[in-house]
């Protein structure tokens, strides 16, 4: 399958190369003021380019936090300076998935590959945050969600920021661990909270507003700017009603080939328990229960990978 057309175009992040904190691509800006140490993270995956493009407008309006401390990462700048139009699925990595080795034994094992390289230069910078919004997108051209993993602060933390409107609370994939389950993220009783925004299609001109948004979200939400000005800047200043989505399935494609009975984008919802999304190999993929909510449909339907995760609607969390 072809994939879709990039219809933005690529960032040009080189004025940003050197950061101020030591470590390249990496910004932070300090208030002077008492407050949380927030970041906002792009490019985990180098062919994402909607998150890359909100983290150099927050630049370009020079924006600085009025309280606590702003960070501003671009994180596999290497697999990102492979990006190529025609060709824009093959930079989400060089070696392996970076939002996969979030743990300590890896990070701090003898493996050597370009994205653990990164991982380690950027750790410093990730555990010294409060908050982490990390910008995604995706490659179907799905409605815009929040992944806060299974955590009560993540669930909290999301309906704080309001935006988007879909939350999706998840344990991840069994392939490693993303940078929001990292150590103090993922960890209940520890304070630091991390979320993942996944603002719409990888290339399409709408995602690149979502991520905007959802920046600015996250900054009202951590108090790190002054609502008033964080909502005159948002391209979006309200998602409506929230509505959360528990993950109870993620479907593994196990022998294929993979193939799903309709081109679903994400967020159906399949109405009757046993109907048939898929056949896997031949065999049937259905629904275990009634109301049952697809998430991110993959493209990508080889053994051992994540096709779709099914989750159903649960109330929101008190905050
Ligand atoms: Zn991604």
């Amino acid at each position: 399958m072809s994939p879709p057309r990039v219809a933005i175009p690529v960032p040009d992040l080189s004025p940003y190369r050197e950061g101020n904190t030591g470590i390249p691509y990496v910004w932070s800006f300090d208030s002077g003021r008492p407050g949380p140490h927030v970041g906002i993270n792009a490019l985990i995956h180098g062919n994402e380019l909607s998150g890359a493009w909100a983290l150099v407008r927050l630049l370009e309006l020079g924006l600085r936090p009025q309280r606590g401390r702003l960070g501003l990462s671009f994180a596999n700048i290497e697999a990102f300076a492979h990006f190529d139009p025609d060709d824009p699925t093959a930079s989400r990595f060089l070696e392996e998935d970076m939002n996969r080795l979030w743990r300590r034994e890896l990070l701090e094992g003898p493996a050597r590959t370009v994205e653990l390289r990164r991982a380690r230069e950027l750790l410093p910078h990730y555990r010294s945050l409060d908050f982490l919004l990390d910008l995604h997108s995706m490659q179907t051209a799905s409605p815009p969600l929040m992944l806060c993993g299974l955590t009560p602060k993540g669930r909290r933390f999301a309906r704080r920021m309001g935006y988007p409107a879909t939350v999706v609370a998840d344990a991840g994939h069994p392939g490693g661990v993303r940078l929001i389950d990292f150590e103090a993220f993922g960890a209940p009783r520890r304070k630091p909270v991390a979320v993942l925004l996944e603002a719409g299609q990888h290339w399409a001109q709408g995602s690149i507003d979502v991520a905007l948004a959802a920046c600015l979200h996250f900054l009202r939400a951590t108090e790190v700017l002054d609502p008033e000005l964080a909502m005159r800047l948002a391209p979006t200043r309200s998602a409506g009603r929230q509505r959360f989505i528990e993950v109870t399935h993620a479907v593994t494609v196990r022998r294929g080939p993979f193939l799903f009975k309709e081109r679903f984008r994400g967020l159906e919802v399949i109405e009757r328990e046993g109907t048939v999304i898929a056949t896997d190999g031949g065999e049937a993929v259905r629904t275990p229960y009634d109301h049952c909510v697809l998430i991110m449909p993959s493209r990508r339907l080889a053994p051992g990978l994540t096709a779709v995760r099914l989750g159903r609607e649960v109330p929101p969390p008190r905050i």
